[in-house]
């Protein structure tokens, strides 16, 4: 493996002994080689939107002889979409590195679980997200787990938005609660087209996607599931993501409830 690095360092012990320490640093080679690639890939996010962005102010300002108020109208259009790819990228660059700053800070709060699901799915179907309905089950009693309230929302928002983005035109999302053994279970299945075994096991990658193309367009940034799989290990959670391709999705999240446990 081209990657291993290794050191050596012998120390004399006593007269007939040596200590000899190895010390790998493979790993830290590695880290540092996903963070500057992690760097050009949010650069290169960000230069493309940008990059239509000037070109469009350019032939704006080139264009200050035309009065046509259609095309300056669909020229804005088209500039604020950019602007708003922008934004959703700059948040959840933001969202990500604040996830990564406590990732070793336990939550503190004690939340209602059944209560977080049901709002951040009203606020999910108040957005407006085009593809199918949302179909909740959810417990009758509180369900309550420590847990940072805004961080679980926003891994709602993430994953339900996805079964919304990637599922079924008019298909129908479920989205579940249980409790389950000292746990909660959060379930969230699709009828989409599905992902390919290939793909499953690197979609929590930053930035990685199965089509780019198709990610886009619905205002996707490649970051969301990656944000999803750090807020659930800073829960000491488990999430798993299960696909069939041509039937469906489907997500499922395991929170510890118990605080000691942790
Ligand atoms: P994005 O912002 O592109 O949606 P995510 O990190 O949320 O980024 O997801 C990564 C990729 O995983 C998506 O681009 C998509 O290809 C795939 N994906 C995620 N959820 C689903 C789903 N429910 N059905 C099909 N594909 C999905």
């Amino acid at each position: 493996d081209p990657e291993r690095r290794w050191e050596m360092e012998v120390r004399p012990l006593g007269q007939s002994r040596r200590l000899v320490r190895l010390i790998d640093h493979s790993q830290a080679a590695a880290a540092e080689r996903m963070r500057t690639d992690f760097v050009a890939n949010a650069s290169h996010e960000l230069r493309t939107p940008l990059a239509t962005l000037m070109g469009f102010i350019e032939t704006l300002e080139e264009a200050n002889g035309t009065n046509d108020a259609a095309i300056r109208m669909r020229f804005l259009g088209i500039m604020g979409g950019e602007a708003r790819r922008m934004q959703r990228l700059i948040d959840d660059l933001m969202s990500l590195s604040r996830i990564e700053a406590d990732r070793y800070v336990r939550p503190r709060e004690s939340i209602d679980l059944a209560s977080t699901v049901r709002v951040a799915c009203a606020e999910i179907e108040a957005g407006g997200i085009a593809g199918g309905r949302l179909r909740l089950t959810l417990p009758d009693s509180p369900l309550l787990a420590r847990a940072d309230s805004s961080q679980i929302s926003q891994l709602i928002h993430n994953i339900v938005g996805n079964a919304l983005k990637y599922g079924r035109e008019g298909g129908e999302v479920k989205v579940t609660l249980q409790a389950d053994d000292g746990s909660a279970l959060l379930l969230v299945e699709d009828e989409g087209e599905g992902i390919s075994r290939d793909h499953l096991p690197r979609l929590t990658e930053r930035f990685y996607r199965v089509d780019a193309g198709r990610s886009r367009a619905v205002g996707g940034t490649g970051l969301g599931l990656a944000i999803v799989k750090h807020i659930v290990e800073r829960h000491r959670g488990r999430l798993d993501i299960a696909s069939t391709p041509g039937i469906g999705t489907r997500v499922s999240v395991v929170l510890p409830r118990d605080a000691e446990i942790l």
